[in-house]
């Protein structure tokens, strides 16, 4: 390893920004200038490189694309206060980067080059930055093998590569959601805790068929007893019931999300209960009839907090009552955005500057 990494730093001709339109991002749609790239090769890195945002070149016989060895992140920039960038947890999101990267046996990455890579790229595109509420510039590091070999075995070369783009906030409306009770997105001992991209290949179609019956996300149960909820979605999920925040606690079927984690600290933080257990679907429906569930959400880098309007189970729709300001949704997403934009105290040191 260098001791003082260096990045090779191609600057675009012209800037795209002019181009963009604020009023109207859609998300995962347009991208910042440039991009950070990495290759993975002789067993080490190489140099990061920053060039124009553009197209990769790989072999038809990609074994990401066979085999499945592709993994990535989700964080976001904001913009601060006072006019600055900072980055929200990203060495959570870098060790959460290399746990996934272990399960696929892929490299992991080092932490100067994802964290230095991550600011000078984010420095150098922070026009990029939007400052409308809710809005950020959302990061999507990945990993994903290139060897061209169809033999199957984990590839000897990779590419790491960060991409970013201006957002708006995600979901505005309430979402409907059903519990998935047939198929499953991750099995015990499966690779469900990881990021990586099959797990969501594997969704679609049961997402797409609950879209056509009207609802936006599933609630996903395990995969033995189709009991107990795991996740909706990209997002950990979180009821409110007598006034307990309750979560479904951490297992190999459940991705750690850095958002689960900052609002369970919060809910600490204010004394409020929290139980991270395991919660059924019968407990969340009986919850609703009897008037103690208050609150259902998810909870993830792209949405923040999603209030839960509607839960299907087993053919009936339960509505839930709308959040009021006051409720815990609403005020730890107030908080997290407080914090995120730096417009009040930062206690956890969860901002780093770019
Ligand atoms: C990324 C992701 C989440 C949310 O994690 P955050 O770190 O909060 O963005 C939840 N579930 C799944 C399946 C995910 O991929």
């Amino acid at each position: 390893m260098l001791d003082t990494l260096t990045i090779d730093v191609q600057p675009a001709g012209t800037s795209r920004l002019a181009e963009l339109d604020l009023a109207n991002l859609e998300f995962g749609k347009s991208f910042a200038d440039h991009m950070l790239a990495v290759e993975y090769r002789d067993g080490e890195w190489q140099q990061p490189r920053i060039m124009p945002y553009g197209p990769l070149a790989i072999s038809p016989a990609n074994s990401a694309l066979h085999y499945g060895q592709a993994i990535f992140e989700g964080a976001k920039a904001y913009r601060q206060a006072d006019g600055s960038v900072a980055l929200f947890r990203p060495l959570d999101n870098w060790r959460r980067l290399n746990a996934s990267a272990e399960r696929m046996a892929m490299p992991t990455i080092p932490e100067d080059i994802y964290l230095q890579g991550l600011r000078e790229l984010v420095k150098l595109d922070s026009g990029w930055v939007p400052s409308a509420a809710g809005s950020s510039l959302y990061i999507r590091p990945y990993m994903f093998a290139t060897d061209g070999f169809l033999g199957v075995r984990p590839s000897e070369t990779y590419h790491f590569g960060i991409i970013t783009c201006p957002v708006a906030a995600f979901f505005n409306k309430p979402v409907r959601v059903r519990f998935e009770q047939k198929y499953v997105r991750a099995a015990p001992g499966g690779a469900g805790y990881a990021k990586n991209a099959g797990n969501y290949g594997a969704a679609m179609l049961p997402s797409k068929l609950a879209q056509q019956e009207g609802y936006h996300q599933l609630l996903w149960t395990d995969a033995s007893e189709h009991q107990y909820v795991e996740e909706s979605g990209a997002m950990n999920v979180m009821f409110v019931i007598d006034g307990t925040l309750i979560t479904p606690e951490l297992s190999t079927s459940i991705l750690d999300g850095i958002t689960r984690r900052s609002v369970l600290q919060l809910a600490h933080d204010w004394g409020m209960p929290v139980e991270e257990r395991r919660v059924s679907s019968r407990e969340v429906v009986a919850a609703i009839q009897d008037g103690r569930l208050t609150e259902a959400f998810g909870v993830g880098t792209a949405a923040t907090i999603a209030a839960i309007a509607t839960i299907g189970h087993e053919g009936h729709d339960y509505d839930l009552p709308a959040l009021a300001d006051t409720s815990f949704a609403r005020r730890v997403g107030a908080e997290l955005e407080a914090i995120r934009t730096g417009h009040t105290a930062d206690p956890h040191n969860w901002m780093v500057a770019v």
